[in-house]
Parts: C-alpha cells; sequence; structure tokens
C-alpha cells in the first residue's frame, strides 16, 4: 500500500478551509481529492432512500423513461433503459451502499449514489431540477422517479437477474451487512491486521456500508482509539465494536441519516444525524462525555475525529 504521508493532511486541511468556504453552486469545481473527506452517502442515507422509495414503488410499472447524455462514473446511460419501459418494480433492497431496484421481469437496476447522487419520486408536474440525468414515469400515477447527480460520480447498471447480480457483488468480495456479522466473523477479520481499527471498519470487504462518519462515531462510541491496530483488540474490544457500529447505525437510520451537503432520502426530505455526531466534524469542540477537545489525525488520507481522554491512544500515541 502507498503511504501517504504530512503531505496530504496538508493538503486535507487546506481542503477544509477552501470547501468552508465554498458556495453550493461552486461545488462542481473542487477537485476530486478535496472530496475524498467528504464522501457520502454511507449505509443510513442508502437504507433511507430505500425505505423511502419501496411503498412509492413497489408494483408500480415504468411507463416512459428519458436519460441523459452525460456520462455518469459508469459511463454513459445506454439505450438498455429505454427496455425498462413497461416493466414493474417488484422489490427494493439495499446491500452495502448500493440500492437494488428488482424487477417483475427478473432483471435488477443497481444504483450507487457516488457522493452528490439523490434517487427520489416527485410529482411528475413539479419542475425538473438541473443535473437530473434520469426521469422514469411511473405509469398512471403522475409521479417519476428522478436520479439527480452534480458530481456524477454515480452508477447505474442493469443486471438480467439476481444471480449475476450476486455474483458481482462476490467479485467485489462485498464485506457482510455489519447486522449479519457475528463477534466471530469480525473478530477473525481483525485479528492477524496491522492495520489501524479506523482504517479496517472503512474496508468494504469486512463490512459493507460503514464509512468515515459512523466510523469515527462507532470507535467513540467503543472507546477504543482509532490508530488502534486489529491485532491488538482483545476479544471484548471487537464485541464491543460490532455492537456500537450496529447501534449507531440504527441510530442514524432513525434520524433518516446524515446531511452535510447534497444527501436526501427517497422523497427529497433532508436527514437529521448530523446534529447528532459526538465527534465527527467536532474537531476543538468539547467531548460530550469528557469536556476535553476532540482531535483529528489522519490515517490512510482520511480524517480521523477521537477524544484524548475517552479514547486513551495506543502505547502512549496520540
Ligand atoms: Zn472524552
Amino acid at each position: 500500500m502507498v503511504k501517504l504521508g504530512r503531505g496530504l493532511e496538508r493538503v486535507n486541511k487546506k481542503a477544509e478551509r477552501i470547501l468552508g468556504s465554498l458556495l453550493e453552486e461552486n461545488y462542481n469545481s473542487v477537485p476530486f481529492l478535496f472530496l475524498g473527506e467528504y464522501l457520502l452517502p454511507e449505509l443510513p442515507e442508502v437504507e433511507t432512500v430505500v425505505r423511502d422509495l419501496r411503498p412509492l414503488l413497489m408494483g408500480q410499472s415504468i411507463g416512459g423513461v428519458l436519460a441523459g447524455k452525460k456520462k455518469l462514473r459508469s459511463g454513459k446511460i445506454g439505450r438498455w433503459i429505454l427496455t425498462l419501459e413497461g416493466d414493474q418494480f417488484s422489490a427494493v433492497r439495499r446491500r452495502g451502499k448500493w440500492i437494488i431496484l428488482e424487477l417483475a421481469s427478473g432483471r435488477c437496476l443497481l444504483v450507487h449514489l457516488g457522493m452528490t447522487g439523490q434517487l427520489k419520486v416527485m410529482n411528475a408536474r413539479e419542475g425538473v431540477e438541473s443535473h437530473t440525468h434520469l426521469r422514469m414515469e411511473l405509469a398512471g400515477v403522475e409521479k417519476e422517479l428522478r436520479y439527480r447527480d452534480i458530481r456524477r460520480f454515480g452508477w447505474l447498471e442493469l443486471f438480467a437477474s439476481a444471480e449475476e447480480l450476486a455474483s458481482y457483488f462476490c467479485s467485489m468480495k462485498l464485506g457482510l451487512e455489519p447486522w449479519e456479522a457475528s463477534p466471530e466473523y469480525f473478530q477473525e477479520k481483525l485479528q492477524n491486521s496491522q492495520r489501524p481499527v479506523k482504517n479496517l471498519l472503512l474496508d468494504q470487504e469486512i463490512l459493507a456500508g460503514v464509512g468515515n462518519i459512523y466510523a469515527d462515531e462507532s470507535l467513540f462510541e467503543s472507546r477504543l482509539h482509532p490508530r488502534k491496530k486489529g491485532k491488538s483488540l482483545s476479544r471484548e474490544d471487537v464485541e464491543k465494536l460490532l455492537k456500537a457500529v450496529q447501534r449507531v447505525l440504527t441510530r442514524a437510520i432513525s434520524h433518516r441519516g446524515s446531511t452535510l451537503r447534497n444527501y436526501v432520502g427517497g422523497t427529497g426530505l433532508k436527514g437529521g444525524f448530523q446534529n447528532e455526531f459526538q465527534v465527527y466534524g467536532r474537531e476543538g469542540e468539547a467531548c460530550p462525555v469528557c469536556s476535553k477537545a476532540v482531535e483529528r489525525i489522519v490515517l490512510a488520507g482520511r480524517s480521523a475525529h477521537y477524544c484524548p481522554i475517552c479514547q486513551p491512544s495506543p502505547k502512549g500515541r496520540s
């Protein structure tokens, strides 16, 4: 693995200064590297979209389809999109940070929101917002499923069957959903690793769906320092951490996820968990438990926020 040293930390600090002063309309001009810190949405946001969309899409037939010509991360939306006309939504579900729209024909439309993707059902008469790349009419209800994405890092792809989609997830070695993982599974993945526990939480091959926000919050909740190595965690630590991940994600879902910039649920409503953060993004502010200032370090190019008292550093390092 390439080591990114202090240079990147400086870049990130500069990025945060730049981002702090950015207005929404300038957002597109920010280089990708600077936005690495702000990758959203994570599992709770995607789950909220899925829960919002499910009752609105289930059983609905697809009428006309309109797709833009601009490239997403998955490339231009191909002519295959037109073959969806007349098909019907039969299930809406989530795997990791992916949204799966199952169709009555057996095909599956896979959607990843990237950084700024929004997948929402709107009234067909409502004005079409800029950066809308796909409109799918829901036959007979005067509503449309729309995909909007300012940065266009989103992903749209059609799979011929659920089996084909399952083997795609298999090929990317996507780890277990946090609630499906047992302490034994989690310990097996962590116990031989020299990597910091923060990085292990972000590894989608271990647990699917956890990103920077919820990794920091879970480490705080389990009182573990983000730099602690996987192999130094006791069985008790591993169990505590897994429970903390599950609790934090559940709480975040109950608040409809976190809106830092563009994320909205499947009906256009923002999330509210950003008001509940204990340490994430709170560098220099008082720890809610001990009042010591929250600190921030950079691990593998990502910010990690923690309390130096509640999350004691391994071997006296901070
Ligand atoms: Zn504290």
